[in-house]
């Protein structure tokens, strides 16, 4: 009797056990799938091993990144890209949350590990470069002005913005270009543009300036009240941000994007987001590795 007793005990501990190794192999293989062939201890490694990843992106700009607040779901061609990205890295739609990255808080959001990385109209420079890394630019947008249908002030180029009210957003390379370019504008500055729509709308600026496909897509939404002037007056490469020197994310991203501009993936993610209010589809510009 007691021998039974201790050999059923035996026989629970076993299974005990085989399931709790069984458990534990689960945690240590996440949700991703282990199909994909990640180089060893890399980022995209960890990330897929987790079957997690945390993506900056812009809620506010249709086209590129907005959450319906109804279903609290995002969408834009950022947005696409990086779920392209994640489902490279072998992980689900349902692994990837989106957290909103305004413009001033990319950097410390890559440097905090607040994101595992950044799309969100982040253009790539030098002085950012100095603080994180890039992989792209996937998309090439240019700085313009946007104004009340009817532009009742007659802006038609940057230069025309000396002496005006204008807004654009804290961290932007769009403060920075309107602050160089027109340097007697008053310049307003807001955590997003939706705030900048409002201020026009309301006749407390002149004009709103930042990148043409931003500022479009704030257009598409509102065809009634603004315009665009049309003076693309920068260039504005659109880069994936991820942690400076991670060099092997970086070119996996890069791979990727290479990969996708092939395989007609871009340019579905570009048709079915902005591509709905922006006419034509452009070439995807060239990877820029570095
Ligand atoms: N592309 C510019 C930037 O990265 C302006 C748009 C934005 O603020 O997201 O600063």
């Amino acid at each position: 009797m007691r021998r039974a007793r201790q050999l059923q005990i035996a026989a629970l501990t076993a299974v005990l056990a085989v399931s709790a190794v069984a458990c534990s192999k689960d945690q240590g293989s996440g949700s991703g799938d282990t199909k994909v062939k990640l180089k060893a201890g890399s980022t995209m490694e960890k990330l897929n091993k987790a079957g997690k990843v945390t993506v900056g992106v812009k809620f506010d700009q249709p086209g590129f990144g907005q959450k319906d607040p109804a279903s609290g779901k995002v969408a834009g061609f950022d947005v696409e890209i990086a779920k392209i990205i994640a489902a490279e890295m072998g992980i689900k739609e349902s692994g990837i949350s989106f957290v909103e990255s305004v413009s001033a808080n990319r950097e410390p959001f890559i440097q905090e590990s607040k994101v595992d990385f950044v799309v969100a109209t982040y253009t790539i420079n030098d002085k950012r470069k100095g603080l994180v890394s890039f992989a792209g630019p996937y998309y090439v947008a240019h700085q313009d002005i946007m104004v009340k249908k009817g532009n009742p002030k007659a802006i038609k180029a940057v230069a025309d913005l000396n002496g005006k009210k204008v807004c654009s957003v804290e961290g932007s390379t769009s403060e920075k270009n309107v602050k160089a370019k027109a340097p007697q504008a008053t310049v307003t500055l807001f955590k997003t543009y939706t705030e900048c729509a409002e201020d026009l709308r309301n006749n407390k600026v002149d004009a709103v300036s930042t990148d043409d496909v931003i500022l479009g897509g704030l257009i598409d939404k509102a065809k009634e009240d603004f315009e665009l002037v049309g003076d693309k007056f920068t260039d504005e490469p659109y880069g994936i941000g991820v942690k400076k020197d991670d060099a092997d994310f970086r070119n996996f991203i890069n791979d990727t994007l290479e990969k996708i501009y092939k395989d007609g993936r871009w340019k579905t993610a570009y048709t079915s987001t902005v591509g709905k209010f922006l006419s034509a589809v452009p070439e995807p510009p060239a990877v820029v590795r570095y």
